[in-house]
Formats: C-alpha cells, sequence, structure tokens
C-alpha cells in the first residue's frame, strides 16, 4: 500500500456561531500534507440557523509570533502556496495594501496571486462608493493588476502573533515580529 496522501478528516463538532449567537455552528476539519510547509489544517464550518459559512488555514504545528517576508521578483514567485490563518495580516509595502483580520476574520490557503485577488476584490468594493477617490482607485487597479502580471516586484508581508500562517518557498524568510509592529497593526493595545 502507498503513503496515504488525501485530506484526512480529523474533528467534526458544532460551536456558537459568531453572527447570530447560538449553538448551530458545525465545523469540520481536515488535515493536509502540503510540499514544504507540512501538516496544514483547514477548517469549514456552516451555521445552521443563519447561514453563516466559517472558514480557517493554519499551519498544524506553530512557529512562534513571526512576520513572513516573501520577495516577489519574477512571476513564478505568484504562484507559491500561501497559508493565511485567521489570525494574520497580510501586508504588500510597495503597493500601500493592508488587509488585517476582523472580529470574524476568515483563514484561506491560495497562491500569492489569489493573495493579490483578494486585495483587488476589496478595493473594486471600495470604489463602489460614489465618494471614492475615482483617480486613486484606477491608480491602485492597475498596481495591483501588474504586480499580478508579473510587471512588477513587490514584498507580500504576513504578520501572525500565532506563527501558523506560512508562504510554500525557500525563499520566505521568518523573522521575529517586534512589540512596535504588533502595536501598529492593533494586536496589542500600546501602554499609556
Ligand atoms: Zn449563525
Amino acid at each position: 500500500m502507498g503513503e496515504e496522501r488525501g485530506p484526512r478528516k480529523i474533528g467534526e463538532y458544532v460551536v456558537r456561531c459568531p453572527v447570530c449567537g447560538r449553538e448551530t455552528l458545525r465545523v469540520e476539519e481536515y488535515i493536509y500534507e502540503v510540499p514544504m510547509l507540512g501538516k496544514v489544517i483547514i477548517s469549514t464550518g456552516k451555521c445552521t440557523a443563519c447561514g453563516y459559512r466559517y472558514s480557517d488555514a493554519r499551519l498544524a504545528e506553530a512557529r512562534g509570533p513571526s512576520k513572513i517576508v516573501y520577495p516577489v521578483q519574477k512571476p513564478e514567485d505568484l504562484n507559491a502556496l500561501v497559508v493565511v490563518s485567521s489570525s494574520a495580516t497580510v501586508l504588500v509595502p510597495e503597493l500601500g495594501l493592508e488587509a488585517r483580520p476582523g472580529p470574524a476574520a476568515q483563514g484561506y490557503i491560495t497562491t500569492v496571486e489569489g493573495v493579490l485577488d483578494r486585495f483587488l476584490e476589496a478595493l473594486e468594493a471600495a470604489c463602489r462608493d460614489p465618494e471614492a477617490d475615482r483617480e486613486a482607485c484606477e491608480k491602485n487597479r492597475r498596481a495591483i493588476e501588474e504586480a499580478k502580471e508579473g510587471r512588477r516586484q513587490f514584498t507580500l508581508v504576513i504578520v501572525d502573533p500565532e506563527g501558523v500562517s506560512a508562504v510554500a518557498s525557500e525563499k520566505a524568510r521568518r523573522e521575529p515580529v517586534s512589540r512596535e509592529e504588533l502595536e501598529r497593526l492593533g494586536y496589542i493595545v500600546a501602554p499609556g
């Protein structure tokens, strides 16, 4: 018999729904073996009362509070798999992009290009506001499109105080995250 490759179900439980507050959110957890990342846990759930959908993705073994820095220098770099846990903040400093986890944040596994798609969707949603700055919207949209097409180099940065996010590439560096950075991103409240 060969090695087991497919996902394996590791749990199924019912928890309180963050939206309607009832004990009706049914969550299933699966474990995947991902090259260069090791074991990744993917959870999905649906509230049978209000229809709220939950999802999360995280490394099975936490690496401690960390900041992942991944330089995207050529089109192939866009294909690396990325695990963004529900506790992570995603940043692209060169493009001024920042996505912090909200109170009901979702985690996911995607590619670097998929991360840019999410920023593009968020930008398009924000730009549907009639008050939005047309010129800034167009400029930012073009910048993300160029990055997606591999015509613009950038850095993908993921800050995760739980250390369960990752980029599947030898080029990705895992650095300690400073207290100042955690304060700036709202993970901890500055004293005084
Ligand atoms: Zn609900």
